[in-house]
């Protein structure tokens, strides 16, 4: 049986692509920095291991046109196609199903991704896709889905599948609901990504988060997040669980991409990454094993409050790097109103800790929240800058609150009558799309404000004094990084701020 995980092309008339993956929000950019899919490259993996002729096929990441792409597709013909989305792309990807079911009419089209989990119906009554997979689990409940019709001749007549909704095929009007996918209880019987089979270096270069490449992203620790209360976040929600893998398992896997891939960054992109015992003990395994003398740094996700001194004390000397972390706003009320769990305060100390021993943070920021009044907005734009200046933070990105996916934000702002558009299209984070106490133009110039900190030179002199740490990584971050950050950063001014003016 053939199974093809797919990435279509989405290329909008400014002639930016759509990066879908990783179930990110969407957004578009000229120069896209292409992610590999964890959880997608798992199930690939999964499925090649149980006997399946696995096609991994991201038009994106290989360079493909649309069309290329398409006829590739076509010309494979595969049983089953599986394909991702969240908001903005629903419509592209509903009428590429009708498209590709002309050509392909008995291959079985699934979805995943948070919009179709959340509304499974809708996404099948208006597209021809057979299929809605709905859990984050999805390497688990594919390769069930994958046995069952391969036992059924690709029958859909009666699927048993847990954790799918999809059409019969005999009555195509009926839409049945196999309920929810049964908890994970840990990730060891997760797949350590294949990393020849969905071509890691496609992803090992054009990411700004790495400081030396190649760099990759490791299979997830961590599936879904231990907080889960952050109300924008799509990692909310009764249908998430939370289940990590062992240690081992982990470092052996970082131990595989330095020593045999020479691999020189990685990236842990779970939700957020281990915290306490957990953290300090893979750190520890990392120094037992050597791997933090052969050059490559690591990095993961986490929130504030999460890694106390003592941890931040072990991961820096293992050589962890890159940590990011969601700072949202610079405002108390904001914080409160997102349910981070956490005020400006904590914020504060933990980057002062981070920064002591030598890490670099990345502050991911927002702002066009609903209720963000002018007074909110420049007390993010001043932390940030206190932030940047003082060098508590290294690098930042910026993006516009964007209700998706039916988060608790996004049904928030349908209650509250917030929302200003009604097509999904309009939900790829170009604009702000809710209505604001103040014009929208003001959130624009905060982000072209923010952004343009890389030039200051208060932002420069502190790299400058850095330097005199000796330690390499600084060295590299003014001389090398700086030079992809700044292609980075005018793309970001550009996308985010070209309603500004
Ligand atoms: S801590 Fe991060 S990943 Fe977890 S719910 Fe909040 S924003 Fe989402």
């Amino acid at each position: 049986m053939k199974i093809s995980i797919s990435y279509p092309p989405i290329i909008n008339h400014l002639g930016q692509k759509a990066m879908v993956s990783q179930n990110r929000n969407v957004q578009y950019f000229k120069k896209p920095t292409y992610l590999l899919p964890v959880v997608q490259a798992q199930a690939a993996t999964k499925l090649k291991k149980n006997g399946f002729d696995v096609i991994w096929d991201d038009g994106n990441a290989e360079l493909k046109t649309f069309d290329k792409w398409y006829l590739d597709l076509i010309k494979i013909k595969p049983d089953l196609i599986f394909m991702e989305g969240t908001t903005p792309v629903m419509h592209f990807l509903w009428d590429l199903s009708k498209k590709i079911k002309k050509e392909l009419p008995n291959t079985i089209l699934v979805i995943g991704g948070y919009h179709a989990m959340r509304q499974p119906q809708e996404t099948l009554l208006k597209s021809d896709f057979d299929i809605v997979l709905k859990s984050t689990n999805l390497d688990f409940v594919l390769l069930e889905l994958c046995n069952e019709l391969k036992i059924n001749n690709l029958s859909l007549n009666k699927i048993e599948t847990k954790g799918i909704t999809y059409r019969k095929q005999d009555t195509l009007d009926e839409i049945i609901d196999n309920g929810a996918f049964k908890m994970v209880e840990n990730l060891d019987s997760s797949e350590i990504v294949d990393r020849n089979l969905v071509k890691w270096k496609n992803y090992a270069y054009e990411n700004g988060n790495f400081l030396q490449t190649p760099g990759t992203y490791s299979s997830s620790v961590i599936r879904d997040c231990m907080f889960g209360k952050c109300t924008f976040c799509r990692y909310n929600g009764p249908e998430l669980s939370f289940s990590k893998m062992s240690i081992t398992k982990s470092v052996d896997e970082y131990e595989d991409l330095i020593i045999n891939h020479g691999v020189k960054e990685i990236f842990d992109d779970s939700g957020v990454w281990f915290r306490g015992k957990d953290a300090i003990d893979f750190a520890k395994e990392i120094i037992r094993r050597g791997l933090h003398r052969k050059g490559c740094y690591f990095g993961f996700n986490t929130r504030f409050e999460y890694l106390d001194e003592e941890t931040i004390k072990w991961l820096a000397k293992a050589n962890f790097r890159f940590i990011l972390i969601g700072l949202e706003s610079g405002s108390n009320y904001t914080l409160n109103k997102l349910n981070k769990g956490y005020s400006m305060r904590e914020i504060r100390m933990n980057l002062e800790l981070m920064t002591k021993y030598g890490l670099h943070p990345h502050l991911t920021i927002m702002v066009g929240y609903y209720w963000e009044t002018k007074e909110m907005l420049d007390e993010t734009v001043n932390v940030v800058k206190d932030f940047m200046f003082k060098g508590l933070a290294r690098t930042l990105q910026v993006t516009i609150c964007t209700p998706v996916d039916y988060t608790p934000y996004h049904i928030e702002c349908v209650e509250k009558k917030k929302l200003i558009v009604d097509n999904y299209n309009d939900f790829d984070m170009s604009k702000v799309i809710v209505k604001t106490p103040i014009d929208h133009s003001y959130y624009y110039k905060a982000i072209k404000e923010m952004y343009s900190i890389a030039f200051h030179p208060k932002f420069i002199i502190r790299q400058i004094i850095f330097l005199f740490n000796f330690k390499k990584r600084d060295w590299q971050f003014l001389f090398t990084y700086s030079i992809r950050a700044i292609r980075r950063v005018n793309q970001h001014i550009f996308n985010l701020t070209n309603k500004a003016s």
